[in-house]
């Protein structure tokens, strides 16, 4: 019987943000991952840690939090972060006026933001389209980080700085009391174990996950091939469709007007969740996205239709050097109705914590510390 003060299951952000929190305590932390390396959500994302998309007071302060933390990790682990800040690009009136309103609240709420004129969006950002832009609400504190490098990157640092054991290539099959069998044999006791399976909802406790309201979501994203001549996009950049995403802009009254044009004019986009942004990579690269379709089962294939679309609203908002795409993927994460995130204790010593829907890489640092009260 092997023995460890913490358990955790799954080296996805969830749950290296699990791990790091419990070993800060002075605790011994052992994480297993199924894969040979973390292949979930946590490599599949646009890489943007996005405070400014957070409601205000608890999940925003949680995603200030993570926001530290990611940059004192990747100073000290040595993977590429970028302070770029994020602009919301308004190109009809009713967005502008969302925005307006919502910069308007914003520093009662304990945002940063400032608007910003046409010509002012272009100074941040060249891949703005000037044409019909009506203006921008700047945000200072997204993060842009590369998931492929910062997830490969994280396990070697967080074994090296707090100690964390990383067991890859071992699926937990499963938890009985304090104890975990693993598919290579072997047998665990720890005193503490935290359950961060993605959007696995068969393999341990699925009968907890049947109940749970969780579901799981299909993202589709691109990839461009790296921007010629070291061109950069500047700040992320989210369109006015992305107003209906994110939650802090539901404080803005113009917000239903804007939700009911594009459920009217572009009946698709609703269908299939899309709302498009723009990050880019140290590379060069830019990735764009989304798309969100919810259920239990997925096809393997992207959508050609899904992809056009997104291509077709990007380029109504942006211009790039190279619209060429270099590579298509689709992520799946679990997502609450209800909840920013799924905490769950099935028994005293086992807690559950997924479902951190599209803000995992925003806030699990923040809510590990949370939990575990650094
Ligand atoms: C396309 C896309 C774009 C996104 N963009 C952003 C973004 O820009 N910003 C943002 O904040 N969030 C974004 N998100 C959300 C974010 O990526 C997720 O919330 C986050 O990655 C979820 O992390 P996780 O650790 O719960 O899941 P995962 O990364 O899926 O990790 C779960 C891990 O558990 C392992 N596992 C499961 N069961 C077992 C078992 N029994 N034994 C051993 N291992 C097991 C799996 O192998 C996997 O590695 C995006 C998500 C997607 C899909």
């Amino acid at each position: 019987m092997h023995q460890a003060d913490v358990a955790v299951v799954g080296a996805g952000i969830v749950g290296m943000a699990q791990a790091y929190a419990a070993a800060q305590r002075g605790v011994s932390v052992v994480v297993f991952d199924r894969d040979p390396q973390a292949i979930g959500a946590s490599i599949r994302n646009f890489g943007m840690i996005w405070p400014v998309g957070q409601p205000s007071g608890k999940r925003h302060r949680m995603a200030l939090r993570s926001r530290a933390i990611w940059l004192k990790i990747a100073a000290e682990a040595g993977f590429w972060i970028q302070e770029c800040g994020s602009v919301h690009l308004a190109h009809h009136d009713d967005e502008w006026n969302v925005l307006q309103e919502f910069h308007a609240l914003a520093d009662s709420l304990g945002y940063e933001t400032g608007l910003l004129t046409p010509n002012e969006v272009m100074a941040k950002s060249p891949a703005a389209n000037p044409d019909g832009l009506r203006g921008g609400l700047w945000s200072p504190t997204e993060l842009c980080v590369d998931p492929r490098e910062a997830v490969r990157t994280l396990p070697a640092y967080l074994h090296k700085n707090v100690a964390i054991e990383f067991r890859f290539g071992t699926t937990v099959r499963q938890i009985d009391g304090m104890e975990l069998e693993t598919s290579d044999g072997q047998h665990w006791r720890a005193e503490q174990i935290i359950v961060a399976n993605g959007s696995d909802f068969e393999t341990l406790f699925p009968e907890l996950f049947a109940k749970s309201s969780l579901k799981k979501c299909k993202l589709q994203m691109l990839r461009t091939r790296p921007q010629p001549e070291d061109w950069r996009i500047g700040p992320h950049l989210a369109s006015g469709l992305t107003l209906r995403h994110y939650a802090n802009f539901s404080v803005c009254p113009s917000l239903e007007i804007v939700k009911h044009r594009i459920a009217d004019e572009q009946p698709l986009l609703d269908k299939f969740g899309i709302h498009v942004m723009a990050a880019q990579n140290r590379l060069g690269e830019v990735i764009i996205g989304d798309s969100h379709e919810y259920g239990d089962v997925f096809t393997p294939v992207c959508s050609g239709e899904i992809d056009q679309l997104i291509l077709n609203e990007l380029a109504s908002v942006i211009t790039l050097k190279d619209w060429t795409i270099g590579e298509r993927w689709f992520g799946v994460y679990a997502k609450h109705p209800e909840k920013a995130y799924f905490v769950h204790d099935p028994y005293p010593g086992v807690k559950i914590v997924t479902g951190l829907g599209g803000a995992g890489m925003t806030l699990s640092f923040g809510l590990a510390d949370s939990l575990w009260g650094v």
